[in-house]
């Protein structure tokens, strides 16, 4: 039972720092499988690499057209939406899915523009910092006393279920409204975060632990462009303000 002929949502899978160039290679063959082709690497330890090709086994296309960049922010800067994928459970209460939920969202979000799914490092995973890019958390339900699957395998779990939720999925719904880009979110809270240094507000010794709930709060509500506009509008009005009565008056 063939589905060739179902093109797949536009789904960047983003390896951040892998460290062994066989698991690049491994990963790149689960998501061909499974028909996704978008492989971004951030500062990967050893790429490219030859051992990457051996265990692409076919898959070197993906390879080939692989996306090197160094930072999470760069690799998801065009993407509507974010899940980071994890084994360990985190202090930091995120939103979260587990990976059938996780493929039925990039599916719905991926409607709107492209979409980026994190995965950590073999060793060591995600740092919290790098979560802060994702609007959901993402968990395999494994066995929790043997939780942490081989990156590979991860890739290739979330890839199945991504591409199971577009082979169900019905027709996209017109939304009217352009989703905001990540790279706007994110110059978006820094203008916040200066703001709120300025005025005060902000203890400029301690920022990131109210900026990450700050992150969280905008995150859920996924502003679209409008929605963005109207709040950097704001922010722009308490730096310099309008003298009374002389507002913008139409701020939508
Ligand atoms: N020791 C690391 C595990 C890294 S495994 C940790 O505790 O986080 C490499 C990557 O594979 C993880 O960063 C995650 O992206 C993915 N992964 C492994 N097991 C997973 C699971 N059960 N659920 C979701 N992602 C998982």
């Amino acid at each position: 039972m063939g589905n060739a002929s179902v093109s797949m949502p536009d789904v960047r899978v983003i390896l951040v720092r892998p460290q062994h160039p066989g698991n690049i290679g491994a990963c790149a063959r689960a998501m061909k499988n499974m028909g996704f082709r978008h492989l971004v690497l951030v500062a990967p330890r050893q790429f490219p690499a030859e051992e990457a090709v051996a265990r692409a086994a076919g898959a070197d296309d993906i390879l080939a057209a692989a996306r090197v960049v160094d930072s999470v922010r760069a690799a998801v800067a065009d993407c509507v939406f974010v899940a980071a994928t994890s084994a360990r459970d985190r202090t930091i209460p995120w939103p979260r899915l587990d990976a059938r939920g996780a493929g039925t969202a990039l599916c719905a979000h991926a409607r709107s523009g492209p979409v980026g799914l994190l995965f950590g490092a073999e060793r060591t995973g995600l740092t919290n910092d790098e979560v802060d890019y994702a609007h959901v958390l993402v968990q395999i339900p494994a066995d929790p006393e043997f939780a942490s699957l081989n990156l590979a395998a991860a890739v290739q779990i979330l890839c199945y279920e991504t591409r199971c939720a577009a082979l169900g999925a019905a027709p996209a719904p017109e939304s009217g409204h352009r989703p905001a880009s990540q790279e706007d979110f994110n110059r978006f809270l820094e203008h916040l975060e200066r703001m709120m240094a300025d005025v005060g507000f902000l203890d400029a010794r301690h920022p990131r632990k109210l900026m990450r709930r700050l992150t969280r709060l905008f995150r859920r509500a996924q502003p679209d462009d409008n929605e963005l506009q109207i709040l950097r509008g704001i922010l722009n009005a308490v730096e310099h303000p309008y003298p009374p009565g002389r507002g913008r008056g139409d701020n939508t």
